[in-house]
């Protein structure tokens, strides 16, 4: 992974929902998140079914917690992992069902076992007595009323950690601003620039609207990454992009939209580690890596448009498993 640029912020601020729960508003945020379960319409999708009667929409999941792992990753961005890790929870279901996943048995055949929310609630406190440096939610937007309940719980206890919402950025406007103050560090997918890219690669060509209203409110609330003089992250954006082969994510024309949108201090993730999995076999052009030539463009297109904080990631060691 090349860092490119990391300013010098220093903060010692608690994190956000440390602020709320004093204020006993993170027990009214979960409680009203909780009943949003009612009629589900977390994401973009907007199931309308009833989870907290055991139904379930397109995500599979009811209104249990249902994670997949809960484990140190040491192989997210510097200001992320740092040298004690990042603490990622990984949930088990997805509001996409992108043809490439490389995580498809936990996003898209139900691998994961069910949770009490003082289980949760105990790994995540047990993941910042290893040392780690925030809490990663992996794929969280289905099983954030879930999650936030065991966050209470964990904050009550004493959990002092971050918190990251690693999303694949399909998201509602109206969901992000629940989340405000409770979400420390957004770390979003741009993942395609069409609408006909995207229902090829997940199902969904709403995702580039949504995503790109999900981004500007996110952008609003937490701002470019704030990281301190420990070069590690407490606050803000960083936006992660995958180049596919054959031009499918659309790399110039969802960096010149970051760059547009956000401005030269947004921070950008990009990444090569593109490897056919899941459908992609059997679904060209996703059936091979990016190229060379294809990745020196997307180089090309982040330093062309001025984007100069964040990294370009190299393969990551893990593969892409949990
Ligand atoms: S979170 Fe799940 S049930 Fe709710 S709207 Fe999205 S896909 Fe449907």
């Amino acid at each position: 992974m090349l860092s490119l640029t990391v300013p010098d912020v220093s903060s010692s601020q608690a994190p956000g929902y440390w602020v709320l729960r004093r204020r006993g508003e993170l027990r009214r945020r979960a409680a009203a998140f909780r009943e949003m379960l009612r009629s589900c319409e977390l994401c973009p999708r907007r199931c309308r079914v009833d989870r907290l009667a055991g139904r379930t929409g397109f995500c599979r999941t009811d209104a249990r917690l249902l994670v997949a792992a809960v484990s140190v990753h040491p192989w997210e961005e510097p200001p992320l992992a740092g040298t004690g890790g990042s603490g990622t929870v990984f949930f088990s279901g997805c509001t996409l069902s992108c043809v490439y996943c490389q995580n498809y048995p936990i996003s898209q055949m139900g691998v994961g076992r069910i949770l009490t929310p003082e289980e949760l609630a105990e790994r995540m406190l047990r993941l910042q007595r290893r040392g780690v440096h925030n809490i990663n939610l992996v794929t969280p937007t289905h099983q954030i009323p879930q999650f936030l309940e065991a966050l209470v719980i964990a904050a009550e206890e004493g959990l002092r950690l971050p918190i990251v919402y690693n999303t694949s950025g399909y998201e509602r406007v109206h969901v992000i601003r629940m989340l405000e103050g409770i979400v420390d560090i957004y770390l979003p997918d741009i993942k395609f620039a069409s609408p006909e890219a995207a229902r090829f690669c997940c199902g969904r060509s709403d995702y580039v609207l949504q995503n790109r209203r999900a981004l500007l409110a996110m952008w609003r609330q937490a701002g470019p990454l704030r990281v301190n003089g420990e070069g590690l992250a407490d606050r803000g954006m960083l936006v992660r992009h995958l180049v596919l082969p054959g031009g499918l994510s659309g790399t110039p024309e969802c960096l010149a939209f970051l760059r547009r949108a956000l401005g030269k201090s947004a921070w950008v993730s990009l990444m090569d580690q593109y490897f056919p999995a899941y459908k992609a076999h059997r679904m060209p052009p996703l059936d091979r890596r990016a190229s060379e030539e294809e990745i020196r463009a997307a180089l090309e297109a982040l330093w062309r448009l001025g984007l100069r904080n964040g990294f370009a990631q190299e393969t990551c060691p893990c593969g892409g498993e949990p």
